[in-house]
């Protein structure tokens, strides 16, 4: 039976992954993997649909539990991919798109060869930064960390088998629906 393909998707707060990561998802049928954090919902995020929102302590516990396929501490808080999530859908011969920091990233490329990494950018940092700012979901401080973690990020890009530069989300969907493709 056919194997689903892991596709990992990456990048900068303010790169619009999340965005163009979502329409694809719906285009290409492809289940919705929802992530545990320790991050506060932001207004209108509902958990088990954006994330799992768990306590630090109920986080840890799972990572003793070893239910992770991978996680990372991202921006002072947890986040991380349930083992179920990935290894069902895959086993169903369904593609699997995970949308993680650039740590987690090298960690599921480590633990599957073949996943397709994706990375996903703004042609300059002031873009990112100007995005960061309209979309009014992050305080002034935590914009300041997201910008400083961005240039971090930035230099993970060469880790990835594609780069997508996200000027327009309809051709930055078309761009990744065929990396999965292909
Ligand atoms: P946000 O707080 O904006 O929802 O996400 C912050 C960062 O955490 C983003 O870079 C996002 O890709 C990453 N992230 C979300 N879920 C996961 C996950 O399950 N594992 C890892 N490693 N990173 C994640």
């Amino acid at each position: 039976m056919k194997k689903g393909k892991l596709i990992i998707v990456s990048g900068p707060s303010g790169s619009g992954k999340s965005t163009v990561t979502k329409i694809v998802k719906d285009r290409l049928n492809v289940p919705l993997s929802v992530s545990a954090t320790t991050r506060k919902p932001r207004t209108g995020e509902i958990n088990g649909k954006d994330y799992f929102f768990l306590t630090e302590e109920e986080f840890k516990k799972k990572i003793e539990n070893d239910e992770f396929y991978e996680y990372a501490n991202v921006h002072g808080n947890y986040y991380g991919t349930l083992k179920e999530t990935v290894q069902e859908n895959l086993n169903k011969g369904l593609d699997v798109i995970l949308e993680i920091d650039v740590q987690g990233a090298l960690i599921a490329k480590e633990k599957k060869k073949d996943a397709v990494l994706v990375f996903f950018k703004t042609k300059d940092i002031h873009v990112l930064e100007d995005r960061l700012r309209k979309r009014k979901t992050d305080s002034e401080e935590i914009i300041k960390v997201r910008l400083k973690n961005a240039l971090k990020e930035l230099k993970y890009e060469s880790r990835y088998d594609f780069t997508i530069i996200n000027e327009d989300i309809e051709n930055s969907c078309q761009e990744l629906i065929d990396i999965i493709n292909r």
